[in-house]
């Protein structure tokens, strides 16, 4: 389906946007999309003082949404003036020449009012019957929460005590607000929550426990009526290690294991989804392309091990050297490619120049001083990555045979 169908979207009043799951770029809003997200993007909305969601990387959501599963995240968005919580449903599609494309659907909630009053000012708890087999002796830890008393947590599991580490008088005591990370913040989460009909894939927080340490959590949350109360039962699952391994995985599939450098795979995606053969002039962005000179001579002399200390070093000064927005690559062996986001030939150069006297005065014990050649362009519109390569490296050929310790540009 080309982009342009979505155009129709414009005239309703239910923000909708088109996301790549994975450049995360937005590949279309509609008008109230853009009214509700202002200058804000995807990231600032999905991980905003209201947001909460399942998965850090959407790329993540693909095989449950291939498989029609119900998957909502909850924004930081504008509205009336202030930041306010928009539930999103999502929903994948194809869109040519994207492929996988997640569409982010607002869902106007309808009311809140079957939850807004539990029946008892307090809550009663009842040790027999099935809430006592499913609640009391589940080996997950869950909680009971009364959205109608800000929150309050009326009752604990057993799993939910030793999970926390509180008495249940102590834990019974306590709001959500008190143990997830968000603090106050977690009220109109948790309004937004409680008014779903349930059944939707977790999200996920951070709780804090009665020591002090915090741990990552995927919550179930969902409305129930228990004896006559209107209560929402919160299901929790401790996920800190499976985010530390995740966290270690993305790392690896990015970076490049010794420099820690983005790797160059992440380079062709980077600029395959920002198309850079339709970016505006304004877009138009630089590379530059380093390698460092007589390399082979210092594995030669000094062995292997100092030479990747080189290289380790070398990609310390490379980043402290590149601004904000720069991308830094270990582009393979001893060549490093940076890409310079809007920035014009002049500019690019500067920071070439910074790059290369910086380089020049690294020092470390027990090698001679060495140098880079660095060759640089700027995008032209409408040019191939593969014509810009050609460009970036005929440019880094001529330093070289300058004499090397050298920029030029193309
Ligand atoms: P020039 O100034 O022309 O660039 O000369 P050079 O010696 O740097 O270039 P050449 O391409 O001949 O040698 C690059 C060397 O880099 C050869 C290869 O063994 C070494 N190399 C590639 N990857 C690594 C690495 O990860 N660690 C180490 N220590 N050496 C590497
Ligand atoms: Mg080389
Ligand atoms: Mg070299």
């Amino acid at each position: 389906m080309p982009l342009t169908c979505f155009d129709a979207l414009n005239y309703i009043k239910t923000p909708v946007w088109l996301i790549s799951p994975v450049s995360e770029h937005i590949l279309f809003a509609n008008t109230a999309a853009t009214d509700v997200m202002r200058n804000k993007t995807v990231n600032e909305m999905r991980t905003g003082i209201y947001s909460a969601n399942a998965q850090s990387a959407l790329s993540m959501y693909v095989p449950d949404l291939k498989t029609d599963q119900e998957i909502i995240e909850i924004w930081t968005v504008w509205r009336n003036e202030q930041e306010s919580t928009l539930t999103c449903r999502l929903t994948l599609t194809q869109c040519e020449p994207h492929g996988d494309v997640i569409i982010f659907e607002g869902i106007a909630q309808q009311t809140t009012s079957g939850l807004k009053a539990s029946r008892s000012a307090t809550y009663q708890r009842k040790k027999q019957g099935f809430y006592a087999r499913f609640f009391l002796t589940n080996s997950a830890p869950m909680l009971l929460i009364d959205p109608a008393r800000d929150g309050l947590i009326v009752d604990a599991n057993l799993a939910a005590l030793n999970f926390y580490g509180y008495q249940h008088d102590e834990l019974c005591n306590k709001h959500t607000w008190e143990i997830n990370t968000l603090g106050r913040d977690i009220m109109p989460v948790m309004t937004e929550i409680a008014s779903l009909p349930g059944g939707h894939k977790p999200l996920n927080f951070v709780h804090r426990l009665a020591d002090g340490s915090t741990r990552h959590v995927q919550t179930y949350a969902g409305p129930i009526e228990i004896y006559g109360d209107k209560l929402m039962l919160c299901i929790i699952h401790d996920i800190t290690e499976q985010k530390r391994l995740e966290q270690e995985l993305e790392h690896a599939a990015l970076r490049d294991s010794m420099t820690g450098l983005l790797n160059r795979r992440q380079f062709y995606i980077i600029t395959e989804q920002t198309n850079p053969a339709h970016l505006p002039a304004q877009e138009q962005f630089s590379l530059l392309l380093v390698d460092t000179d007589h390399f082979k001579n210092i594995n030669d002399v000094f062995g292997h091990l100092k030479g990747d200390e080189v290289l380790i070093s070398l990609s310390r000064t490379l980043e402290a050297c590149s601004r904000k927005d720069d991308f830094v690559f270990r582009w393979g062996g001893e060549e490093f490619v940076i890409l310079l986001p809007r920035t014009s030939l002049d500019a690019a150069m500067q920071v070439a120049e910074t790059i290369r006297a910086a380089v020049a005065h690294i020092t470390i014990p027990g090698l001679p001083r060495f140098t880079v050649s660095i060759g640089v362009a700027r995008h032209n519109q409408g040019e191939s990555i593969d014509d810009l390569f050609k460009r970036v490296d005929d440019a880094l050929y001529r330093a070289k045979n300058n004499g090397r310790n050298k920029v030029l540009a193309a």
